[in-house]
């Protein structure tokens, strides 16, 4: 592989796949007395680890380049979070990663940038954190973006089937798109399996088609999505996972579509929730555009306040879903 943007697709691959390896030896310790107790420590322990190892990668491979990450050390340096802090130590020495607690908070700091500027990584280090601690699926997204244009898009997907067209659980994928150079795909893990180009399905009929949808109702509207799936006479069931793993689903045919529909009027979408996976969408042929069927714009740092929710498609599903979703969209979400 060589082009333009290879430095900073292999630094960012070795530092997903890195960060994804932390994410399941945390995972692995979750244990039935955790999950009925609904404790959050794993999750919080790991999405450190996670923002820790991928700004520590970054920063060294390019230190000018500052990351919106979604986490803050704040929260370790306080004295409440020291035993935390230890478990984020112990876990990146585990992976080979040598630091102290101040060195880790850095790293973890190194994501906090909030603004807009030319040239940006945004992280997600754990993307679907209800899903991390159901030990079902979650995400590491990263994605470099330049003058508000996503160049490089990296999915970590550490519990998705490699194999396309298997939507259960698996062995973990990872997934990667630099523009205008395809998006692709290997297994997550040491292998040397060569990678496969993802291509997004040719369904045109939407009665054939599945979608994917958030499986928590607070984050994507279900009774929404059901009104969408009877107008475009989709029987299928929806296809429910968390996080950015629903990009791949669409990105290599497991689903045709991916529906997010806002809950509540006032939630603005974070660009560390969908910057890696709409390139890989969009590099596999299919589109992703807002609700109102506009252009997803990265240049308002943080957030995507200049859009609301969330469509993707094959591409060419796009304009009939489009036109379901606004003949049932609730009053606050009409323009
Ligand atoms: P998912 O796994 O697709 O349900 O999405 C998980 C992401 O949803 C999290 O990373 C949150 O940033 C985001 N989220 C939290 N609250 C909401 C909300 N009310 N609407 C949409 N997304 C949300
Ligand atoms: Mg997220």
């Amino acid at each position: 592989m060589s082009g333009l943007f290879d430095r900073e697709l292999q630094a960012g691959l070795e530092a997903v796949r890195k960060a994804a390896d932390v994410c399941r030896r945390v995972q692995a310790e979750i244990t039935p007395e955790v999950l009925a107790k609904k404790d959050q420590s794993p999750v919080t322990v790991a999405d450190f680890a996670s923002q820790a190892i991928v700004c520590r990668h970054l920063e060294m491979m390019f230190p000018d380049d500052p990351v919106i990450g979604e986490e803050g050390a704040a929260e370790l340096r306080a004295e409440s979070g020291s035993a935390f802090l230890g478990q984020v130590v112990q876990h990146l020495a585990g992976v080979g990663i040598m630091g102290s607690g101040d060195d880790v908070c850095r790293w973890i700091d190194r994501g906090g940038q909030q603004e807009h500027c030319d040239r940006f990584w945004t992280l997600d280090p754990i993307d679907g954190t209800k899903g991390f601690l159901r030990r079902e699926q979650y995400a590491i997204s990263l994605a470099l973006i330049v003058n508000g244009r996503i160049e490089v898009g990296i999915l970590g997907c550490p519990n998705m089937s490699p194999n396309a067209g298997e939507s259960g659980p698996g062995a973990g994928v990872l997934a990667w798109a630099v523009r205008t150079q395809g998006s692709w795909s290997q297994p997550l893990g040491p292998t040397t399996t060569a990678a496969s180009r993802l291509k997004v399905t040719s369904t045109g009929n939407s009665g054939d088609a599945r979608f994917c949808e958030s499986v928590e109702s607070g984050h994507s509207a279900h009774d929404w999505s059901g009104m969408i799936a009877a107008e475009l006479g989709i029987r299928r069931e929806p296809f429910r996972i968390d996080s950015q793993c629903k990009y791949l689903a669409v990105a290599r045919g497991d689903a045709d579509l991916y529906l997010r529909l806002p809950t509540k009027k006032g939630y603005v979408e974070k660009i560390w929730d969908h910057a890696g996976g709409v390139l890989v969408v969009e590099e596999a042929g299919g589109r992703v555009t807002d609700i109102h069927g506009h252009d997803v714009e990265f240049h308002h740092g943080a957030s995507l306040k200049a859009n609301q929710g969330m469509i993707v498609t094959n591409g060419l599903l796009h304009n009939q879903t489009i036109a379901a979703v606004m003949n049932h969209a609730p009053q606050d979400f009409r323009r």
